[in-house]
């Protein structure tokens, strides 16, 4: 079974929360896009973890997890997220990590040109985690990257960097006039955090494609979402790589394989970190109120998250996009405190309604939330386990949902702990 576990919305749908729990049923767990941007946080027991960079599937005993080609890696930064794991007792080897030995290296020019650019920016910033993503994706796509293959031929780094050093302070030092990068710093940095991560980096295709042929289970997990996709998302407001289901065969390396599932994670109200168009977006009390109640804080910054509620248009669009044949309705406990639940089902756009997500970012900007209105739960949800249990007016808006994305629910999340989520039979 392969299966691509995405999100519907902005990112931060609880994507980690339910790998972790579907990685059960998976042999391997596959990151296939993206860096150390993202932030998923599993609740195991009474610890919470946050990912960045390693797969959710990666606090299962047995479970393969691989970071796949498709991914920008930050040496240092996986290097601390080992450590930070392992000091909570799980235990890192080659047999439960893989690092693609295609996957590109975010280096720490990276993040510096990142910063550079955000504070350039000033008031028109993006709102970038300025962890260097964009920038190592960039210089991919201009073939100026280092690879994790290349940590394996020590002999080829010292004239690579050395031409990286030279073409990247153009940018830095003539065109920002930031302090010039060093070649040696960036050598040191890559002997220090390159060759502790020497005995996980392989071939991840042949890994991958040996263990489809032998019908093994392999969870595909997203960072970010639908919204947040480079080609089909709300650009430039997005983030550097393809967020989407279609892309995990390629990002994970086995471009030859077909999904059998795709599940799309979506989240019972909306919620978005940085800059750019947010159609539902609270402000004042009531904003507070649902950012308190979430607890809507940036898994991977500490920023607030903005947030509103379920927005049908933009998430009818994620679902379509993702293709997904099911769907886990996330966090629907933190809307118990409503008396009154709004469900954003339309926009109007410089005085004309519709129920497209627009493509133009000006249109994105211009659009209002045409609201409907669902009467409150009444009680505290977090504690039901069965669709049986949950209140009528739940079981309503979770119907209304669905038929407003014109996809089933399968999988309700009432809280961030491993078993407070129903599976709708
Ligand atoms: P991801 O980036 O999609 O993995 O999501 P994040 O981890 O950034 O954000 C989701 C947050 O909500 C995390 O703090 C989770 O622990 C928490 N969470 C996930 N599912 C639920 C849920 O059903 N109810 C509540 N109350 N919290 C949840
Ligand atoms: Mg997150």
């Amino acid at each position: 079974m392969l299966t691509s576990v995405v999100g519907i919305n902005w990112g931060d749908e609880g994507k980690g929360r339910m790998v972790d729990l579907l990685s059960r049923d998976y042999e391997i767990v596959v990151r296939y896009q993206g860096g150390n941007n993202a932030g998923h946080t599993v609740v195991c027991g009474n610890r919470k973890f946050v990912m960045n960079l390693l797969p959710s599937g990666i606090l299962r005993n047995g479970t393969v997890n691989i970071l796949a080609p498709g991914m920008v890696i930050d040496l240092e930064h996986i290097n601390k997220e080992i450590e930070a794991i392992e000091k909570a007792g799980v235990q890192i080897t080659p047999d439960n990590l893989v690092l693609s030995s295609r996957a590109t290296i975010c280096l720490p020019f990276h993040s510096l040109l990142d910063g550079l650019e955000e504070d350039r920016l000033g008031s028109r910033k993006f709102g970038s985690t300025r962890r260097g993503i964009s920038p190592a994706y960039a210089d991919k796509y201009m073939k100026k990257s280092l690879r994790m293959i290349d940590l394996l031929y020590p002999g080829d780094l010292e004239k690579k960097v050395e031409e990286l050093a030279e073409w990247k302070n153009l940018t830095i030092e003539k065109g920002y006039g930031a302090e010039a990068v060093d070649a040696e710093n960036i050598l040191r940095w890559l002997d220090r955090f390159g060759k502790p991560l020497i005995p996980y980096i392989k071939d991840t295709t042949a890994i991958l494609s040996q263990a489809a042929a032998e019908g093994k289970s392999i969870l595909f997990e997203a960072q970010l979402g639908a919204l947040r996709d480079i080609d089909f998302g709300i650009y430039p407001y997005t983030s550097a790589s393809s967020t989407l289901a279609a892309y995990a065969p390629l990002g994970a390396g086995i471009p030859f394989a077909r999904l059998d599932q795709t599940i799309g994670i979506m989240k019972a109200y909306s919620s978005c970190v940085g800059e750019g168009p947010f159609t539902v977006e609270l402000f004042g009390k009531e904003g507070d109120r649902l950012r308190e109640a979430g607890a809507e804080y940036g898994a991977a910054t500490g920023r607030p998250r903005r947030v509103g509620p379920f927005d049908a248009v933009a998430s009818r669009y994620g679902v379509r996009m993702q293709g997904c044949d099911c769907l886990a309705l996330t966090k629907l406990d933190v809307l118990s405190y409503l008396e009154i639940i709004p469900v954003c089902t339309a926009y109007e756009i410089n005085g004309k309604r519709t129920e497209q997500f627009p493509v133009s970012i000006e249109d994105l900007f211009a659009a209002k939330p045409v609201y409907e209105y669902y009467p409150g739960f009444g009680v505290d949800i977090s504690s039901c386990r069965s669709y049986g249990e949950l209140p009528k007016e739940s079981q309503n808006y979770i119907r209304r949902l669905e038929e407003l994305v014109s996809c089933p629910i399968r999988y309700v999340s009432v809280g961030a702990e491993r078993d407070a989520c129903i599976e709708i039979v």
